[in-house]
């Protein structure tokens, strides 16, 4: 009979977890708290939007990209059948093809996203590079440069270490340097990109991130970054869960893990606590994958789990924060870049994209009352600094003033050299995800925060297979080779937790693939001196 498998939480952790291990013949059952699967990563169709018969305004919980180094997730995605896609869901991704820094009262900067071809290519590297219109001061880009080349070089022990104790802000000495300098280089790609703080972030996360993007531009066969060509549930999450149904695993949504049952005698989980709708009832089986959010998890560690494995008991010392999407929806087609925008010097930390313009198959009055024709969706990833309208952190504003501030952010650094790109007219209506709670006179919630890669916090990051026997960890903050809350992570972690479950079950051949992180080969040599050195306890060496 095949062993049974209870896996918590439905989102890309889980469902990763859900598709190796029934595709391996396990009994897979998934309990969920929402009605939907997907977690962060899910579509939230705009409640009271749809007329005529339409869809609702397909609203997400934020824009999704993917870029190259994502092999786990593109690996899963190649397996989940699509219509008559080759490569099933994978084939849904469009590779986006140049990033846009917005500053306010300056020309926006373009940078394509793979090695130049065409005359406008290299006139817009001929504007990044010879002409500085970044304006970083030389002397600083040469700085960064060899902070990056100080990272290249060094062992993978030390990074472990001293990187990771540093954070971001203090490796790349941000302190004192130009605005330009820690606009383009120390804050904002980590900031808009991930919701990383510059000054809390380590050093060794964002450096490993910054190298993968660098190396997805330089080699023109990779598609730095991808997106979806529709709605997220709609192109992928849906066509997973019916594809892992089909396989047999048995989801129940509604679903919310109360406890678990820890069996002190055998050291064991013996089951787990659920309540559904009225009902509350006890689940037990072979093994247990928390694909929970770390916050949740933390909470439902009891103190005898913490004791059988002291890495669940600290938890609580990995740190969350904001990071949520608000989308405007248009009635009219623009699209000023092919990719991402980021608005650089925006106090929220604002990026944004024109989805429309890569949901080719998608049509679009479908949707809402049948006007759409436009949909800028928009990632705020600073909840804390003051806005421009109201003074006011994101964190502080009711819903309409978040909107009114949004909107200000980015038309003043779109609207600011000549041409009105976007106009209060466009807009039919706005959506801001749920996920953020207001309620008059409470503090504002954020009931999915997202992990943050503090300097320091690789050592609370726990393996997917815990020291309780059959207990795995299948979610974005387990300690993985990609080290970035991302979805990419979730995917990794749950490709380990059922490692964890295979090898328990004595399988030697046939286990999930884990893919590393690839680096420049140039540097390996650098590499083992500095693993030589940090050995007999001397400092790397300096190249420049
Ligand atoms: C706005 C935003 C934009 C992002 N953009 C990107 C991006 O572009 N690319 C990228 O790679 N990553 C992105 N991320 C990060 C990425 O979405 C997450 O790291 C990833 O989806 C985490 O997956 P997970 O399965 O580990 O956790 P989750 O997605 O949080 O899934 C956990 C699941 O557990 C469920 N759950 C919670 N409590 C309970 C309970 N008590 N009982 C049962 N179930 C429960 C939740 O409902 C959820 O479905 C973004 C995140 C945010 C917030």
């Amino acid at each position: 009979m095949s062993k049974k498998v209870v896996i918590l939480g439905g989102g890309v952790g889980g469902m990763s977890a859900a598709q190796e291990l029934a595709e391996r013949g396990f009994d897979v059952e998934v309990y969920e708290r929402l009605e939907v699967l997907g977690g962060k990563a899910r579509s939230i169709p705009v409640p009271d939007s749809a007329s005529g018969g339409r869809k609702p305004l397909p609203g997400e919980h934020g824009f999704r990209f993917f870029p190259s180094f994502y092999k786990h997730t593109f690996d899963t995605m190649k397996r989940i059948p699509y219509g008559t896609n080759r490569r099933g869901v994978y084939d849904n991704l469009i590779e986006t093809t140049h990033v846009m820094a917005a500053r306010e009262g300056m020309t926006e900067i373009s940078f394509p996203l793979y090695l130049p071809e065409r005359l406008d290519d290299w006139e817009m590297l001929y504007r990044l590079i010879v002409k500085n219109e970044a304006n970083i001061p030389r002397s600083e880009m040469l700085f960064f440069a060899r902070k990056v080349l100080q990272f290249l070089t060094a062992c993978t022990e030390r990074r472990n270490t001293d990187y990771d104790d540093i954070t971001w802000w203090d490796f790349v000495e941000a302190d004192g340097k130009s605005k330009e300098y820690v606009d383009f280089l120390a804050v904002g790609l980590t900031r808009d990109l991930v919701a990383m703080q510059a000054e809390i972030s380590s050093s060794r996360t964002v450096a490993r991130i910054y190298v993968q993007l660098m190396l997805g531009i330089l080699q023109p066969w990779l598609h730095v970054d991808s997106i979806l060509n529709g709605p997220t549930s709609r192109v992928w999450i849906d066509p997973w869960e019916a594809y892992l149904t089909q396989l047999g695993v048995n989801f129940h949504t509604g679903a919310s893990v109360d406890s678990f049952e820890f069996d002190a005698s055998s050291g064991r989980i013996s089951g787990v606590n659920i309540t559904q709708g009225s009902e509350t009832f006890k689940v037990e089986a072979d093994y247990y994958v928390s694909a929970l959010p770390v916050e949740v998890m933390a909470r439902k560690v009891t103190p005898q789990m913490g004791q059988k494995d002291p890495m669940l008991a600290t938890l609580d010392q990995l740190q969350t924060g904001w990071m949520n999407g608000i989308l405007f929806f248009l009635n009219k087609n623009i699209s000023l870049n092919h990719g991402h925008i980021l608005y650089v010097d925006s106090p929220w930390a604002l990026t944004s994209i024109f989805s429309q313009s890569f949901w080719e198959d998608i049509d679009l009055d479908e949707y809402g009352n049948g006007e759409l024709e436009g949909i800028l969706s928009i990632c705020i990833s600073d909840w804390n600094t003051p806005g421009v309208l109201y003074g006011k952190a994101a964190r502080d504003c009711s819903a309409e003033e978040i909107k009114e501030e949004v909107w200000a952010q980015i038309t003043r650094r779109l609207n600011d050299t000549g041409t009105i790109y976007l106009e209060p007219g466009d807009v039919i209506t706005w959506f801001l995800s749920p996920t953020i709670d207001i309620q008059p006179g409470e503090p504002t919630k954020n009931t999915e925060p997202l992990l943050l890669n503090t300097a320091g916090s690789l050592r609370y990051r726990p393996e997917a297979a815990s020291q309780i026997e059959n207990l795995f960890l299948a979610s974005d903050y387990v300690r993985t080779n990609t080290d970035l809350a991302t979805m990419e992570s979730a995917n990794e972690a749950a490709r380990r937790a059922v490692n964890g479950i295979l090898g328990r079950e004595g399988w030697m051949l046939g286990l999930c693939r884990l893919y590393e992180l690839e680096e420049p080969l140039i540097f390996k040599p650098a590499r083992a001196i500095d693993r030589l050195r940090f050995k007999m306890g001397l400092p790397q060496l300096d190249y420049l």
